[in-house]
């Protein structure tokens, strides 16, 4: 049986596996901070997502899980399950709706275990929300529903991620990549680690790019190793007016570059919920994918979707071959669009 109320001083976070994600989760720590002034929390995550989580003055210590998806290693979970123990917490909250995700917080003895019902974790997980998707449309919405009593209504308006910056950090970072602010950077996120049905064409980008140079910006790329190809097609086809940065970066300098840049045209990715978070004035492009679910949580966010029948459809890649929903999103109106942004900032 959940037991009704919960005031912990010691919360476990079992965080998700994307940057996106994990940055609108934000919102719930606040609340748990809100409602149990001075509890500490830890986060257990990827190291790959490690990078925002110190961004967030609620977190205490991430914990980088030695845990990789598709392999169930025994020996690491017990080695981990103890560390966690040790760590005496009164309550995890897990964000994944995996059974394996629920399983470390079980494994260290924590008492009260919070999460979503699902994929079977009655028993692993013992303080369970029931979740309605009509109710709680958003993503943000159901990781704060977590903060409170299961079957209470979400509290709104949620306060917005937002994530620290570090301005010794960022000179470092300009300096060791051998950029400027002098040309008002403004920063392409042209990938979408999900599939390519997320990400406006290259030939798009590049067309921006030109057009943004024309105006006296530096145009910087953005994204990692596996955008690299889609980044050098953008610098090719603008004839150098943009610059890849794809793969040179850790996500902490990936982080400094968009907190210092004047502005961010991206595509709906992890990045595109950074900007939102560190404030800076951004154009997020939808096509196969809805911000009605994951909108960039910031009141500096124009967003653009275009919206044919077929959208959203939420495929990696476009099922019917046309790619209308981000063809039909042409350079000009998100110009128009980013200009007007950098107008305002
Ligand atoms: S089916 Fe429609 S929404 Fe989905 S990728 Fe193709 S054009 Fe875009």
């Amino acid at each position: 049986m959940s037991p009704v109320t919960c005031h912990p001083s010691r919360i476990l976070i079992v965080a998700p596996s994307w940057i996106g994600d994990t940055i609108i989760a934000q919102p719930l720590f606040m609340r748990l901070v809100e409602r149990n002034p001075g509890c500490r929390i830890d986060v257990l995550a990827q190291p790959w997502v490690a990078p925002v989580l110190r961004a967030m003055p609620q977190i205490a210590e991430v914990i980088e899980s030695p845990l990789r998806h598709g392999r169930f290693d025994l020996r690491l979970r017990w080695q981990l399950a103890r560390r966690l123990a040790a760590g005496r917490y009164d309550e995890a909250i897990v964000l994944p709706n995996s059974w394996k995700s629920a399983l470390m917080p079980f494994l260290a003895g924590i008492g009260v275990r919070t999460g979503f019902a699902g994929e079977s974790r009655h028993g692993l997980l013992n303080r369970l929300h029931r979740l309605d998707t009509t109710a709680l449309p958003r993503q943000v919405d159901r990781y704060a529903q977590l903060a409170q009593t299961p079957g209470e209504a979400l509290r709104l308006p949620l306060p917005q991620p937002c994530l620290t910056r570090d301005p010794a950090r960022e000179t470092a970072t300009l300096a060791a990549l051998g950029l400027a602010l002098a040309r008002e950077p403004v920063v392409f996120c042209p990938g979408a680690e999900y599939g390519p049905a997320k990400r406006w064409p290259a030939d798009y980008y590049a067309e921006l790019a030109r057009a943004l140079a024309a105006r006296n910006h530096a145009i910087w790329l953005l994204g990692s190793a596996a955008d690299a190809p889609v980044a050098e097609q953008i610098v090719a086809a603008s004839g150098g007016a943009a610059q890849s940065l794809c793969g040179r970066t850790s996500l902490a300098q990936a982080l400094d570059l968009i907190g210092a840049a004047r502005l961010v045209v991206t595509n709906d990715s992890g990045l595109m919920h950074v900007a939102a978070a560190l404030g800076t004035p951004l154009v997020a492009l939808y096509g196969s994918s809805s911000p009605d679910y994951t909108p960039p949580l910031s009141d500096k966010a124009a967003i653009i979707w275009r919206k044919p029948d077929c959208s959203p459809c939420f495929e990696r890649v476009c099922p019917l071959g046309h790619f209308r929903c981000m063809r039909e999103l042409t350079p000009d109106s998100v110009l128009q669009t980013a200009t007007g942004k950098l107008a305002d900032a």
